[in-house]
């Protein structure tokens, strides 16, 4: 379905840095959506396909690029698998973690990752491994724009925060580059807003992000990430991590990441 979506849609999700960040970040208004468009009779092709998984839930958002838009730096094969596959399964195995717990299901996900040591064992593993799963996918795709549409800077608000709380653009990417390269086994680097607005760089083994409260050293809103499982790159790059970290570089959507950014700093 994702490789049919016109160029002029997709240009769409990129640039309108609102509908965008709220897309991504109101995981709960996008349950409330799936669940109310089973009762419309206009539902679109791309609800269909979520109408599918056990309700209520997580909604697995469409890929808004062909495919192969991230090539070379990701190869069509990695990101068919990589969607398909990887997202889509911790996606559907989060649904069905918490199909019997419509009170768990209904809670948007950032609410439980901040309120982790309230959940039931069962459900805190559901939410650390699946739900965390689905939703770091989420926001890894939302960073990456097509080879062209994506890469440079950072403009904005953006850059000088990064200025003010990094030293500079430059050993911001070497700190993140080196945060993705040096987790070590499966994990996620992070650009992260705190509390009080300052960016921090971490990385985080499997699922683990920086929402989840007492699982991480510092928290915070991530606004960027890059996902350095094997999966990820392996097709390509093989053992070659490094490659694939520069390469990121060039796909990078930074209008997404300043919305998110603003975003996060209300
Ligand atoms: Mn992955």
């Amino acid at each position: 379905m994702s490789s049919q979506i016109p160029r002029r849609t997709f240009l769409q999700h990129l640039t309108v840095g609102g509908s965008f960040a709220s897309a991504l970040l109101a995981t709960g208004v996008a349950d409330r959506q799936a669940k109310g468009d089973e009762e419309n009779p206009t539902t679109s092709k791309t609800q269909t396909a979520v109408s599918k998984m056990p309700k209520p839930g997580y909604m697995l958002p469409a890929l808004h690029y062909p495919y192969n838009a991230l090539e070379p730096a990701i190869d069509e094969r990695t990101v068919r698998i990589h969607y398909d596959k990887h997202h889509t399964g911790y996606a559907k195995k989060y649904n069905q973690a918490v199909v019997d717990r419509p009170d768990v299901a209904s809670q948007p996900l950032e609410d439980l990752f901040a309120n982790m040591a309230k959940l039931s064992p069962a459900i805190q593993t559901a939410v650390r491994h699946n739900g965390a799963g689905a939703y770091n996918h989420t926001l890894y795709w939302r960073c990456m724009a097509p080879a062209g549409s994506g890469g440079g800077e950072p403009k904005g608000e953006l850059v000088k925060a990064i200025d003010r709380d990094l030293g500079s653009f430059k050993s911001f990417k070497e700190s993140f580059s080196k945060a993705a390269a040096t987790q070590f086994a499966s994990g996620w680097a992070w650009l992260t807003v705190d509390k009080a607005g300052k960016l921090f760089v971490c990385s985080t083994p499997n699922h683990d992000n920086p929402l989840m409260v007492g699982f991480v050293e510092r928290t915070g809103t991530p606004i960027l990430t890059l996902d350095v499982w094997e999966h990820a790159y392996y097709l390509k790059y093989q053992n070659r991590r490094t490659d694939y970290i520069a390469a990121f570089w060039s796909i990078v959507n930074w209008p997404g990441v300043e919305a998110l950014f603003s975003r996060a700093k209300r």
